[in-house]
């Protein structure tokens, strides 16, 4: 009996046996996503001893897929993740050539996965370059829709460059741009439903796991109304939609203003006391600069798309994760979501069994707990702290323990099993 996932009134309504489909992924893709298959339905077995089963359905993108059929990404495919909502993927080779969009981006607009989600937390025992990286422990909100990653820009010398240049001179007076003739144009897109729908996603997230702050980071010193409109319209949001759950530094600011700073310190206090969400913003190179010399400063933290790029590398480098960092792209309107090995291809190592497969283990928790089924997560988290705690780890990790013991991508996912 297998059936699908669905969704009602915003709620994911999950079957005992949901069908979820899922993109091997191409050059080590093979290899994890059979590690990491095998240890979920292990997991999975020992968390509900049979009453819960995934039926994985495969579909097909990327390499594989082309050769196959001659397609990059088959409509089948993109139906697939339509209908199922709840999807999981290895990483896919980007085609090159002209007019062939990058899959992952294909993915990402047409079901409209808005929230680019990473959580980054320190596994003990993975070499890092900061000194404390257990004080880091954050969940990115990533816009993953707008901003100058919508792909509006024009080269300097073409037609349009200079159409655009001309409309900005002559009927926007404009007179900034200091050269005109050799400049190419980006624009950057940032409304108030998609910074609004980002930011409620991130209260959300943080009432329901009852973390501590939500930080929006932005450059809206800089640009006034895109970057500084999304902070403007997050605390508007906060205020108008969790106004008993959170607790705003807009409205600290307020209070400071209109009856000192001891009312606005107290009114924090207080707020903090009783589990009220604290919702700040942060600039993002001051952002970049704090992660380092207070991480344990930030919980959940929701940017723009640019910033949200940037950021996550940084977080994720600080835990030495870079190479086991897990994603995901979330509608959580829809309910449509496809979990995902941050990491790409890795051709450099395909087929020798050496991959890691921790970056799509770790999406598969991320997605068991969107599921509800956060049992097969812990499963799967805490034995992955095992090994790692006792140097065990594919060669990429293994390397840089003090007590490394490197194991094949086979032997890492057998002793993952005997951890469960
Ligand atoms: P890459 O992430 O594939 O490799 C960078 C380095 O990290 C390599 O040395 C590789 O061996 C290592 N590495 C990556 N994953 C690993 C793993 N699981 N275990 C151990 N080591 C690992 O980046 P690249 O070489 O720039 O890109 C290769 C291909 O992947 C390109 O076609 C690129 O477009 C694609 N790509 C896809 C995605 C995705 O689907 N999400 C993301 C990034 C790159």
């Amino acid at each position: 009996m297998s059936d699908k996932i669905t969704i009602h009134q915003g709620q994911l309504k999950v079957p005992s046996h949901p069908v979820i489909p899922f993109i091997e992924g191409d050059g080590v893709g093979k290899e994890i996503w059979q590690a990491a298959q095998t240890i979920f339905d292990k997991a999975i077995e020992k968390a509900y001893q049979g009453k819960r089963k995934v039926v994985w359905k495969e579909v097909l993108a990327g390499e594989k897929s082309f050769n196959l059929n001659g397609s990059w990404l088959p409509d089948d495919t993109m139906q697939a993740f339509k209908d199922y909502l709840v999807g999981i993927k290895g990483p896919l080779t980007t085609p090159v050539g002209g007019g062939i969009r990058s899959l992952n981006v294909a993915l990402r607009q047409e079901l409209d996965l808005f929230v680019c989600l990473r959580p980054v937390r320190w596994f003990k025992g993975v070499e890092t370059p900061i000194k404390y990286p257990e004080k880091v422990n954050m969940t990115i909100f990533r816009e993953n829709t707008e901003d100058i990653y919508a792909g509006i820009e024009w080269m300097q010398g073409s037609a349009e460059a200079k159409k655009l240049y001309h409309f900005l001179k002559d009927e926007m007076g404009v007179k900034k741009i200091r050269f005109p003739e050799t400049s190419s144009f980006g624009i950057k897109p940032v409304s108030v439903e998609g910074s609004e729908r980002l930011i409620r996603s991130a209260i959300e997230y943080a009432i329901t796991n009852k973390l501590p702050s939500v930080t929006l980071v932005h450059k809206g010193n800089i640009m006034k109304f895109t970057e500084g409109g999304f902070k403007q319209w997050g605390y508007e949001l906060a205020e108008r939609e969790f106004s008993a759950k959170t607790f705003t530094m807009n409205q600290y600011d307020k209070l400071k203003k209109s009856e000192g700073k001891a009312a606005a310190d107290a009114a924090l206090k207080t707020a903090k006391e009783s589990n009220k969400v604290i919702i700040n913003d942060v600039i993002a190179d001051a952002f970049l600069q704090n992660t380092l010399l207070k991480p344990e400063a930030y919980s959940v933290i929701a940017t723009l798309n640019l910033n949200g790029d940037y950021v996550s590398d940084q977080l994720a480098a600080m835990v030495g994760g870079i190479g086991i960092a897990p994603g995901a792209n979330i509608n959580y309107l829809s309910g449509h979501a496809i979990f995902e090995a941050t990491h790409g291809t890795a051709p450099d190592i395909a087929g020798q069994n050496q991959a890691n497969p921790s970056s799509l283990l770790l999406s598969g928790v991320m997605m068991f707990d969107y599921l509800g089924w956060s049992e097969v997560g812990e499963l799967i988290t805490q034995a992955m702290e095992k090994l790692f705690q006792r140097g065990q780890a594919t060669v990429d990790l293994a390397r840089f323990m003090t007590n490394g013991q490197t194991l094949s991508t086979t032997a890492f996912t057998q002793a993952m099993i005997e951890n469960l």
